[in-house]
Formats: C-alpha cells, sequence, structure tokens
C-alpha cells in the first residue's frame, strides 16, 4: 500500500519560493528552468528513503560517542573529473582514512562522502575581473563553466540536468565499488598499492598487517566475514540551488513524508544557514539527516533557532553541527556554543570541518591551507568536547585521491614553490591522498584520547 502526502505537507514544500534565498543564481530563461525541473520532477530518486533512514540512525551513534563520521571529497566536484579513476581514487582514499580510524581507535566509522552531487558554490562576490573585463563569477559545474568567457560564465539551467545525470553515474560506481567487494576490509594491502615509498604509506602497511594478523585470527576463530565483504558508504553535497533540491524532494510511498532524494545527506552552508530563510525552509521539511556549517560568528541564539526550526522534536541523529571556527579561535568560540546547546538538551551531532576557518592566500598567491593548521583546528574540536564531556563526533574534510599540490605541508612536505606543480582544484584546496591519511593516523590518536 502506498501512502501520500497531506496537502498540507505538500504545500509546505513550496514555502521556500516565497522566502528569501541568498546565493542563487541569476538564471537567464526562466521558461527553460521551469523546463528542467519539471524533467527533473519525474526523473529516478538517486538515493533511497530507507537508506537515510538507516544514516539517521548512524548519525544519531556518533552524536552518542558510539561511531564516528567521516565526510570527505572535493570542494566541488566536477563534470570533466568525474571519472572512474578520480572517483575511485577517492573511495579509496576515504576507506583507508576509515581503516586507519577503526583500527586505530576502535569506533565504527560512518563514510559519508562529499560526492555525487557537489556541484555548487556558493561565492563571495557575484562578479569576477580579469584584464578588464567582468563576468558572472563560477558558481559550480551544475551552474557555469569555469572557462573565463561570457558564453562558459552564463548560468545555464541544462547543467542541472548534467549535475543529475553525474551525480548518478558517481553513485552508481560508488554502490558497485562498495557493495560489489572492491572494500572489504581484507583487501586493505591492495589499495594501497604503488604508494610504499613515504611515511605516511609505510605507516599505513604497518596498520595494514596488523588488520590482516587480526583478520586471520577472526578466520581461525570461525568469524563469519559476510560482514566485511561491503561497507555502507552514503552521498552528501550542499543543498545549495534550490529548484534542484525541491525537484528531487520526493514523497516516501511507505510513510507519506518527504525526503530529498538527490543525496542521503545535505548541508546548509555558512552562508544560506539564515534561520528564517529558504534553504532552511525547504530542509525543515524533509526527513533526511542534515548538516549546518557553522562559523565563528555563530551565536547561542542562531543555534538554538536553527534547532527549533530543523529538528523541533530532538530526533536523534537528525542535525548535525558542522563547525568551521579556524584553528586560531576554536578554542575560545566553541566551549560556549557547545555549552548553549548542550543545555537545550535535544540532540546534536557535532563535526569539525578544519577547512574552511583556515584558507589564506600562498606568498605566490595560491589560494591554499597548511596541514598543521588543520590538524590544530582538529585538535582544539577533540579539546574543547574532551573538556566539557561532549562527544566530538566526526570530521568533514575537502580531500581528494590524487597527488595534487593544493595544501601546504605534509610529511612529503608541499611547500610554496611546490603549489604551481599539480594545483588543481577550481575552488578551495584540497589533501592529497598522503596528507589525507596523515591526518587519519592523527585523529585516530586524538580520538583513543
Ligand atoms: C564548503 O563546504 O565548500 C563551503 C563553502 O563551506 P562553508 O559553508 O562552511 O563556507
Ligand atoms: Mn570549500
Amino acid at each position: 500500500m502506498s501512502i501520500e502526502a497531506t496537502d498540507e505537507v505538500l504545500a509546505g514544500l513550496e514555502h521556500w519560493r516565497a522566502m528569501p534565498a541568498a546565493h542563487q543564481p541569476t538564471w537567464p530563461d526562466a521558461d527553460a528552468l521551469e523546463a528542467v525541473t519539471s524533467e527533473l520532477r519525474e526523473w529516478p530518486p538517486l538515493v533511497f528513503a530507507g537508506e537515510a533512514d538507516s544514516l539517521r540512525q548512524k548519525m544519531a551513534a556518533a552524536a552518542r560517542g558510539e561511531a564516528f563520521v567521516l565526510q570527505g571529497g572535493d570542494c566541488a566536484e566536477t563534470f570533466a573529473e568525474s571519472t572512474a579513476d578520480r572517483i575511485r581514487n577517492k573511495i579509496r582514499t576515504i576507506l583507508q582514512m576509515a581503516a586507519v580510524l577503526t583500527y586505530g581507535a576502535s569506533v565504527p566509522v560512518v563514510k559519508l562522502g562529499r560526492m555525487a552531487g557537489q556541484y555548487a558554490k556558493p561565492r563571495s562576490s557575484d562578479l569576477e575581473t580579469r584584464d578588464g573585463v567582468t563576468l558572472p563569477v563560477y558558481r559550480g559545474d551544475a551552474v557555469n563553466g569555469h572557462a573565463f568567457t561570457a558564453a562558459s560564465r552564463t548560468p545555464d539551467p541544462e547543467r542541472l540536468l548534467r549535475a543529475y545525470h553525474h551525480s548518478a553515474t558517481t553513485i552508481n560506481l560508488i554502490r558497485a565499488f562498495t557493495q560489489g567487494g572492491y572494500a572489504d576490509l581484507r583487501l586493505v594491502h591492495d589499495w594501497n598499492r604503488g604508494f610504499m615509498s613515504n611515511p605516511a604509506y609505510a605507516r599505513y602497511e604497518v596498520l595494514a598487517a596488523e588488520i590482516d594478523r587480526a583478520m586471520r585470527f577472526m578466520d581461525a576463530a570461525g568469524v563469519d566475514f559476510e560482514a566485511l565483504k561491503t561497507v555502507d558508504f552514503y552521498s552528501s553535497h550542499e543543498a545549495l540551488l534550490l529548484d534542484y533540491e525541491a525537484a528531487l524532494t520526493r514523497i516516501d510511498s511507505r510513510t507519506g513524508d518527504p525526503y530529498n532524494t538527490s543525496a542521503h545527506f545535505l548541508w546548509i552552508g555558512e552562508r544560506t544557514r539564515q534561520a528564517d530563510g529558504a534553504h532552511v525552509d525547504l530542509l525543515s521539511r524533509v526527513r533526511n539527516p542534515i548538516g549546518v556549517k557553522l562559523g565563528p560568528t555563530t551565536s547561542g541564539d542562531d543555534a538554538l533557532a536553527l534547532m527549533d526550526k530543523l529538528n523541533p522534536e530532538g530526533e536523534p541523529g537528525r542535525l548535525t553541527f558542522i563547525t568551521r571556527m579556524g584553528a586560531g579561535r576554536i578554542r575560545d568560540v566553541l566551549p560556549g556554543l557547545v555549552e548553549r546547546v548542550t543545555a537545550d538538551g535535544r540532540p546534536v551531532t557535532w563535526v569539525c570541518d578544519p577547512m574552511h576557518g583556515n584558507t589564506i592566500t600562498s606568498p605566490s598567491g595560491y589560494k591554499t591551507r597548511e596541514l598543521a593548521t588543520i590538524l590544530d583546528e582538529v585538535r582544539g574540536f577533540f579539546e574543547v568536547h574532551q573538556a566539557l564531556g561532549t562527544v566530538p563526533g566526526g570530521l568533514h574534510v575537502e580531500l581528494t585521491g590524487d597527488d595534487v599540490t593544493e595544501v601546504l605541508g605534509g610529511s612529503e612536505e608541499v611547500d610554496d614553490a611546490a603549489l604551481a606543480s599539480r594545483y588543481e582544484t577550481l575552488v578551495d584546496p584540497r589533501l592529497n591522498h598522503q596528507q589525507s591519511l596523515e591526518m587519519a593516523f592523527d585523529v585516530a590518536e586524538m580520538l583513543r584520547g
């Protein structure tokens, strides 16, 4: 039997249209946008309500300290780089980090890709000027092209259809890799193949050997390995483009409740988290687990207003606060916020984004970050939660599985001169494969306390 949504629920899903919506593209042609969204509304969901429900339960476990969330992927995915190799490398990096955290800290890891839909970006300015020419800023492949020409920079709603297709092929590959045997923990050594020569990889090999020994022990003891053959790997992105997100919001026939079927987990960015804004309104009406980014100026009242809107009943796992304070401020500003939220009593999952508060411009002019500063924010996050007796529930990172040179530092030191050699990101700098592994080893130690 299929349960339908009430008229009230359906009407509620349209409320955002009358509310202020920050960071939306200026689409040149309303009819073209309407044609695209009507088409999208007919296309199949990319994820299923039951999967979002399972993730919500895992996020609840992370809030209680019974699991740890690892959310990672590009700042902005691009259509050109949605290739099998790039996607596999990212999955592998996240699986390796998860193995380090699981084994190193004896905690289950909730794996959440910043993948299969991360195609839209809020930008600090609407326009960009180069050599006297001013054009609309790049807003992500779902909106316009990165090439600096008027044609490419004009927002094109057809790109929403391409974003859907790339999301579908990416989630398909994620499902194949993580359900088809590639993620089997008995392959931990294989994931490291070809990477042996530097300290992070050597450290990983030692850990993989220990995992192997544990596996042989369990095998000898008659443990059933079926559960180790597959992993649950969820998708997430910033729910920024409301026309797209609304078109993929569907009614679950089991319950009559709305779910956003563009990803398992959606987050609202620091720049669009106004409690009376359109983004918060639309996501307040779906059942998925939801995140909100909180920057250093977030007040206790802001956080409480978000809880009132997004999780009034205090459902476990529903709401995650992803703090991105900056290494220099986290120890000062996070405690007050956590205390206010904790005093309220409704649960939230606390996740640390150590990337977005620590962006700098290098002497040679690259937008970059330093690994040491990033790790310092994570350390501050653990210190604050440990001091307050609250739970550091997870980590949100911009990373890639490739050997790019976008973030400074690491044991195979990327210095300012090296940034130019493989700086590929179109928006924010990402940890490379090796820096990601290093981070996982450090965080495993912090998790052990
Ligand atoms: C991002 O995650 O890429 C981003 C823009 O973050 P924030 O909303 O925290 O600035
Ligand atoms: Mn970013």
